[in-house]
């Protein structure tokens, strides 16, 4: 078999979850193509395929059987999907419907007071009345019949086969009236669709387009799709920066909101990195491209925003589940209405009064809005799953270095021991720490730094995640990190004064003899205790610390925030106590920063990353990302998870108890089918109105 190739391409005219379905099952029934996944939010296909097998011609024509296009400018480039302006003139159309709406309702109830429709139906020739039903409903009755040729039942199938009960037995009005309300129905539906999909969009406009390069010494303007890695992209000032990058020259502030949700600017000068779609306010830069288009920091969470749709949780699934359960138990029912009742009019009713497409649209809807919000506030949440997860957490895991603390650690004492000058163990240290990662390393190379001192040159390194570093320098073997290290780990009262002091000490140890030890003290986040009894107010209790760090500085910064701790732990404990937690029943929300705790976050029900922006691992690691450094975030999530998931049980109580109502009323002949088929167009107003709250926010 030939190799797979991946294919991103936009879909047009998808309007609720059925469509999607739809394209997904036209796509994946393609002989040669291994999976499809559509998106509804971002309007677009991921297919993996075998190009030997299956092209996107014949994917084109395929989905356009289904009733939808693939458009021809469709192979994705570097640039996120871009949005065009049909979406506005669609709400003005919603809009102009929703005032007919009312007005058609109005006049509803007027007209069956006087028996005014009656009266039209006896004196206006039949004939006559089916014409406009036919020409008012073309474009569904088309839809209806496409899916029934590809053997699909609809909610609109169901709701044609009212129109026809309702024409044979000669209540044509009723029939228009059903007809018009499918069509607003409709149009209800993409509106809805589309205002959810507008947060997502709204990020998505946000991508640069074009960036100002500097080729054979000239500045010229070109798509961001051929700007080169490497290459010298000119930022003036009120300009977008194009990719992201390395200031080469040159001074600004930039209003980082786009990727941090922060609007206060921060300053960048020569040596800092800079992010693709921030905002260069004052001054002017020369920055050297290192990632562009959809591998940039913002092109990388649109994706996964756009992508976040496929993470559906449990909620959501049973709502699907649901919808497919739903039109065979209608049809059963009308058909027993039909027996029962001999009443044609009663099961036109049940057909008409029975779109199931709020049902299915209540739960995404929902929950795209509020991605797409929290994407604008520096919050990237990967999928609905985690956020039904969350609104349901009861314990909280918390990793220290880089998570509770800045992770820029300063070293604040050298002591020598066993007759070593500072100098060396300073020197051994940090040639030992050369090509470590880790936060602690770097306090201790720039301490050298500082004092001039020259590094070695380890022959061999070996990182030991959790416990430090072990190298060959010269002829001896060097190790800097935890007491751990230690043979014999005798109690030293100044290693311990400097640990109570909320202190990380590093024991150097030179061919397994102690040299002498290090003192790093790194910044507390000052936020954390506000947010901390934020996430207590909410009622969240277990709260803990997590870290590789002695007993006494974990104590004394867990006492601080007044949270319980656990020390001393190794990146597999901390995915160990993780795994207890869960086993027990709770479900568990770790926040770490990517660096040694990537496992325990991808472990835990919902992994948290702080200050993600920058940090690839932490933003492929976590489930929910913050890309600013900010606490305060943590409670947000909390609260817009618990938000979003009111809404949705809300929505979804509202269309079940609705449609249970309407059925039954239905199949009792008290509900007229006119008013079945007004009926049916009310719950995606409401599920609208209602979700339509997450995204209006304080
Ligand atoms: P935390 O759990 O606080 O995030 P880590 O798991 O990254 O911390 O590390 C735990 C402990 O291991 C540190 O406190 C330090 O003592 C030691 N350690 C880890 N990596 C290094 C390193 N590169 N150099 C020195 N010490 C290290
Ligand atoms: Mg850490």
């Amino acid at each position: 078999m030939a190799q797979l190739k991946t294919l991103q391409v936009p879909v047009r005219g998808m309007d609720c979850n059925e469509c999607v379905q739809h394209v997904q099952q036209a796509l994946s029934s393609l002989p040669g193509v291994e999976s499809a996944t559509v998106f509804l939010a971002s309007e677009k296909a991921n297919i993996q395929y075998d190009p030997t097998r299956v092209n996107l011609f014949v994917m084109q024509k395929a989905v356009k059987e289904a009733g939808y296009t693939i458009p021809n400018e469709s192979v994705s480039g570097s640039t996120p999907s871009d949005i065009g302006p049909l979406i506005n003139f669609r709400q003005h159309i919603s809009r102009l419907l929703m005032v007919v709406f009312a007005v058609m309702l109005f006049s509803l109830v007027i007209g069956e007071w006087l028996g005014l429709f009656d009266q039209i139906t006896t004196r206006v020739p039949w004939p006559f009345g089916l014409a406009i039903v036919l020409v008012a409903g073309y474009p569904i009755f088309m839809g209806v019949m496409r899916a029934t040729r590809k053997r699909q039942v609809t909610s609109h199938t169901l709701m044609t086969v009212g129109v026809i009960a309702a024409l044979i037995v000669g209540q044509w009005v009723t029939a228009i009236v059903v007809v018009f309300f499918m069509r607003v129905g409709s149009y209800t539906e993409s509106f809805t669709t589309d205002r959810a999909r507008r947060a997502v969009k709204n990020l998505t406009a946000m991508a640069p387009q074009t960036a100002r390069v500097v080729r054979a010494e000239k500045e010229i303007e070109v798509p961001i799709a051929e700007v080169q890695i490497g290459e010298t992209v000119i930022v003036y000032p009120g300009e977008k920066i194009p990719v992201d990058g390395l200031v080469i020259d040159g001074q600004a502030t930039i209003n980082q909101a786009t990727i941090t949700g922060e609007s206060l600017p921060v300053e960048v000068s020569t040596g800092s990195h800079v992010y693709a779609a921030t905002i260069a306010q004052l001054g002017h830069l020369r920055v050297q491209a290192t990632q562009i288009g959809t591998d940039s920091t913002f092109g990388r969470v649109i994706r996964l925003v756009e992508e976040a749709e496929a993470q559906r949780g449990d909620v959501q699934r049973l709502a699907d589940k649901f919808s497919t359960y739903y039109l065979p138990v209608v049809m059963i029912i009308a058909v027993l209405t039909l027996l029962l009742s001999r009443n044609p009019l009663a099961t036109a009713a049940v057909l008409v009064v029975a779109c199931s497409c709020s049902i299915a649209m209540a739960t995404p809807i929902a929950m795209l809005a509020s991605i797409g919000l929290a994407a604008q506030k520096g919050l990237l949440i990967k999928g609905g799953k985690y956020i039904e997860l969350l609104a349901r957490a009861d314990v909280v895991l918390i990793d220290k270095t880089g998570t509770l603390t800045l992770g820029k650690p300063q070293i604040t004492d050298i002591i020598p021991l066993n007759g070593l000058p500072e100098g060396d163990v300073l020197r051994l240290a940090a040639s030992a720490e050369r090509y470590s990662e880790h936060p602690l390393a770097q306090a201790v190379r720039t301490a050298a730094q500082q004092q001039y001192i020259t590094l070695l040159e380890p022959s061999y390194f070996e990182a030991m995640p959790g416990i430090g570093v072990r190298a060959q320098i010269e002829e001896h073997q060097i190790t800097v990190g935890s007491r751990r290290l230690m043979v014999d780990p005798a109690p030293d009262p100044l290693a311990s004064q400097l640990e109570a002091q909320g202190k990380t000490l590093l024991y150097v140890t030179r061919a397994d003899e102690l040299v002498g030890m290090l003192a790093a003290a790194d910044t507390f986040r000052t936020e954390v205790p506000e947010a901390i009894g934020k996430l207590r107010a909410i009622g969240i209790q277990h709260i803990e610390l997590l870290t590789g760090d002695n007993e006494r500085t974990a104590a004394t910064l867990a006492d601080k925030i007044g949270i319980t701790y656990r020390a001393n732990l190794l990146p597999e404990n901390k995915i160990q106590i993780v795994k207890e937690y869960q086993a027990q029943g709770h479900i568990v929300v770790m926040i770490g920063d990517g660096v040694n705790d990537a496992p325990a976050l991808a472990q835990a029900n919902i992994g948290i990353a702080m200050g993600a922006a920058g940090s690839d691992i932490a933003i492929e690691a976590a489930h929910i990302a913050l890309m600013r450094e900010d606490w305060l975030l943590v409670p947000e999530v909390f609260h817009i998870a618990r938000r979003t998931m009111r809404v949705v049980k809300m929505n979804l109580a509202f269309t079940a108890v609705y449609n249970v109502v309407g059925l039954t009323l239905a199949a009792f002949g008290i509900l007229p089918p006119i008013w079945a088929a007004a009926a049916q167009s009310l719950p995606d107003l409401g599920i609208l109105g209602n979700s339509a709250r997450l995204l209006r926010d304080k």
